[in-house]
């Protein structure tokens, strides 16, 4: 079998095409334009690309920014001080707290500061508590893990019932995604760096998503034939064949993989591109929210 490639690239833009109309169709009925506040703290090279390309996309669907750049040395008072103006400020209806944040910095309760309202990155305790507990919806789901799941019905997954295997349990993608696929009725295995057999356990699963950030560890035999993958990982390793000296490989073998998968999600150019639709589309709801 040769897995359906799922092309993220082609789904985002479906996405980002439906929050760019429905931004006009608001603007054409006299409604406020969505607005996303971004705050980066510090210098880290990674954040300032992020922040940029997630402002980027905003303006691509009509969608207003207003970038915070913080320096390094920011207090914790100071901080959550400007997460509390932008909760204040009408023209803002999602807050971005770019992560991670520098050491002295206590990142829970910065996520704690900002509105539920605009709780965009879905990273407010609230809103993980509400995605954990049954007949409870948090107001938005985290950007990465709801792009896969987007992804997933995109190729046709059937979740009820399915055994769902995520590899990973990070706060930012790991948990969370388990947290969906259990609300869409998956059998769901969580596993992680202590998890005893990792290979056996996700030749169980009919819906497999990695999210551990090693390169290429999802080998073909441990795939059952026909599976939908999801490939979340973004691991530079080192091409001399390339220019840059590297090239960005995820956490799933692709090319053996594809040959036993379902569908399978590429890197780059799978989850990737969802990431920051969701957010977009995050936005969006914060504004209507409000309406
Ligand atoms: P974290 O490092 O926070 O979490 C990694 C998880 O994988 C942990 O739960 C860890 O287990 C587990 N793990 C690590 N090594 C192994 C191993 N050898 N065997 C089994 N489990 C292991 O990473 P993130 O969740 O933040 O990110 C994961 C990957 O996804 C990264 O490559 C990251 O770059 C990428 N990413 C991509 C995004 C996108 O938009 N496409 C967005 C966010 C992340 P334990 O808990 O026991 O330590």
């Amino acid at each position: 079998m040769t897995a359906k490639i799922i092309d993220g690239v082609a789904v985002a833009a479906k996405v980002r095409a439906r929050v760019a109309e429905a931004v006009q169709a608001r603007g054409a009925a006299g409604k406020t334009k969505p607005g996303l506040a971004t705050v980066l703290v510090g210098d880290n090279p990674a954040s300032h690309v992020y922040v940029r390309s997630k402002q980027k996309a905003c303006a691509e669907v009509g969608i207003e920014s207003f970038g915070h750049e913080l320096p390094a040395s920011i207090s914790q008072a100071e901080l959550e001080a400007v997460v509390q103006n932008l909760n204040a400020d009408p023209r803002v209806h999602g807050i971005l707290v770019q992560l991670p944040l520098p050491e002295h910095l206590d990142e829970e309760r910065v996520l704690g500061t900002i509105s539920l309202q605009k709780d965009v990155d879905g990273f407010h305790p609230v809103n993980i508590g509400r995605l954990s507990m049954k007949g409870r919806e948090p107001l938005f789901v985290p950007c990465t893990p709801a792009g896969c799941m987007v992804l997933l019905e995109e190729a046709g997954a059937q979740f009820k019932g399915a055994n769902a295997v995520v590899l990973g349990r990070s706060n930012i993608v790991g948990l969370p995604a388990a947290m969906l696929l259990l609300r869409r009725d998956c059998t769901v295995t969580i596993c992680h760096s202590r998890t005893k057999d990792l290979a056996a356990t996700c030749r169980e699963a009919d819906i497999l998503i990695a999210a551990v950030g090693r390169p290429e560890m999802v080998k073909r035999d441990w795939v059952k034939p026909g599976a939908l993958v999801i490939d979340v990982g973004i691991n530079k390793i080192s091409d001399a064949s390339k220019k840059s000296g590297s090239r960005l490989v995820g956490d799933v073998a692709f090319e053996e993989v594809k040959e036993v998968a379902g569908g399978l999600t590429p890197v780059p150019g799978g989850v990737g591109p969802m990431t920051i639709a969701m957010l977009l589309q995050n936005t969006l709801r914060g504004a209507e929210l409000v309406d």
